[in-house]
């Protein structure tokens, strides 16, 4: 697809004091642009220029006067990230020289990019598809190195080659049927139903082996949403301590101190956890006690994880039962804290009462902090995500709609088939299937849904 678009420009660094800083031009105009303001020592013009090539010399405004010494990365269309003509701009770090050149660029008629506006293009221009797109994002926010290699597999692709090898399956089918619709009398190598059943079965667990990494990759993408809670004075803001290693959230021993919730992220084993410790679940006065228990509740409803604090050195209370009761739906794991203490909670007696892990840990002496870890990990199951199997895993919850739309179809469409239903009428729920499917590389998606994608992108990129 040629397309015919205006050039634009934008910072592609962070800004803030750094070492150099990237303007980054793309577009028809970009390189008489920057012409205009670029010197090289043997004054050599920028569309002169060899594509591919990085040339040393000075920025300067229209009065001559020297802005930065840069370094001008030129790339020609269409090899270039976007797929148009590229000029990369290396100036020093700092927000003055940036934001100067910046500014000359756009004066000269240059329109600011819009956030994820250079990875649209290069969307648009064939360079990548959207679920490789979407990787680039996915790149730019991962937390950990699981949720970074599993980007990088999005991106090169391994996900539109599983997507793109089953959708090819499916045409297969669809143009037998199409065939003797169009040619009952003609005589060819048409599949048999059973033998169209088959094909359109090994699809659909093709789709299902994929779907079956989902659970798990949103949670490496997004992380584990965990939250802390318990009475006050359990050690919630210590066990979020030793799970973070560092001493960011205040610890005291003035009951109920953690007034708000305290958010943390954190690094199981390359797997994000993002931890809530909540205000302690009984407050002193009542009005508290009901916003806090609300709150609580609210937090809870919305976690992927609760992680259940009592103190092991206190008697066992009536609350604890309540509370066991409010989260025995979710997932959980119950923490008898302070194991360094005399212990008045029998942990046998708690194992009995409930269905989930109970652990005896020492927030305080860091004891049983890594078998903690491990059972978490366990809960998700994202220990077999590491291995070298899952080369796709699916991590966004678009890919996964589309994945279930595109299995309903699937199935309707072999029921059909089974049923003896016209083959015309059967080829309409897989034609919805191979449409579905073309939506997670962007193949079939709308343009109004393809511009709320990229926009989710950030700047510059
Ligand atoms: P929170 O109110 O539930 O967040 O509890 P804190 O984390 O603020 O801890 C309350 C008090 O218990 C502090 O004095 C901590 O030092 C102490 N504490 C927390 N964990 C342990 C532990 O494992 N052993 C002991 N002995 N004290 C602990
Ligand atoms: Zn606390």
């Amino acid at each position: 697809m040629l397309l015919v678009a205006d050039t634009i420009a934008a910072i592609g660094t962070a800004l803030g004091q750094s070492g150099i800083a990237i303007v980054r031009v793309s577009g028809p105009d970009s390189l008489k642009t920057v012409d205009k303001y670029f010197i090289s020592p043997k004054k050599n013009k920028v569309t002169k220029m060899d594509k591919n090539t990085i040339n040393y010399g000075h920025f300067h405004d229209e009065n001559g006067e020297v802005i930065d010494e840069v370094l001008v990365s030129v790339f020609k269309a269409p090899f270039s990230y976007t797929g148009e003509d590229v000029v990369e701009i290396n100036c020093h770090g700092g927000q003055i020289p940036i934001k100067k050149i910046l500014t000359k660029v756009l004066e000269s008629g240059i329109r600011l990019a819009e956030p994820g506006e250079f990875t649209k293009r290069a969307f648009l221009n064939g360079k990548l598809d959207l679920s490789q797109a979407e990787a680039v994002m996915d790149l730019i926010s991962a937390k950990t190195d699981l949720s970074h290699d599993m980007a990088n597999k999005q991106a090169a692709g391994n996900l539109s080659t599983e997507v793109k090898k089953v959708r090819d399956k499916i045409l297969e089918v669809l143009a037998n049927i199409e065939a003797t619709i169009d040619y009952p009398d003609e005589q060819f190598d048409s599949m048999s139903v059973e033998q169209m059943v088959s094909k359109l079965s090994e699809v659909e667990g093709r789709i299902q082996n994929l779907l079956k990494t989902a659970t798990t990759g949103k949670l490496v993408r997004e992380g584990i949403k965990t939250v802390i809670i318990g009475e006050p004075n359990v050690g919630k803001s210590s066990l979020l301590n030793a799970l973070t290693k560092e001493n960011r959230a205040i610890v005291t021993d003035i009951p109920g101190t953690t007034r708000d919730v305290l958010q943390e992220n954190i690094n199981v084993k390359g797997v994000p956890l993002v931890v809530l410790d909540t205000a302690g679940i009984r407050e002193t006065s009542d009005k508290v006690e009901k916003i806090g228990v609300k709150r609580t509740k609210e937090y809870i409803n919305t976690s992927d994880l609760v992680l259940y604090v009592i103190d092991g050195s206190q008697n066992w209370s009536k609350e604890n039962d309540l509370i066991l009761e409010l989260i025995k739906t979710k997932p959980r794991i119950v923490i008898i804290n302070k194991s360094d203490l005399p212990q008045s909670v029998d942990i046998e007696i708690v194992k009995g009462k409930v269905d989930c892990d109970v652990l005896a840990i020492s927030a305080e002496k860091s004891k049983g902090i890594t078998q903690l870890e491990d059972r978490i990990l366990g809960l998700f199951e994202v220990g077999n995500i590491k291995d070298s199997s899952h080369e796709v895993t699916i991590s966004n919850i678009r890919h996964e709609m589309a994945l279930k739309d595109a299995k309903s179809s699937l199935e309707d469409s072999i029921n059909a088939l089974k049923c003896e239903n016209p083959v015309d009428i059967v080829s309409i729920d897989i034609k919805d299937a191979w449409q579905s499917l073309g939506k997670i590389t962007g193949e079939s998606l709308s343009q109004n849904l393809i511009d709320e994608i990229f926009s989710r992108f950030c700047l510059g990129k």
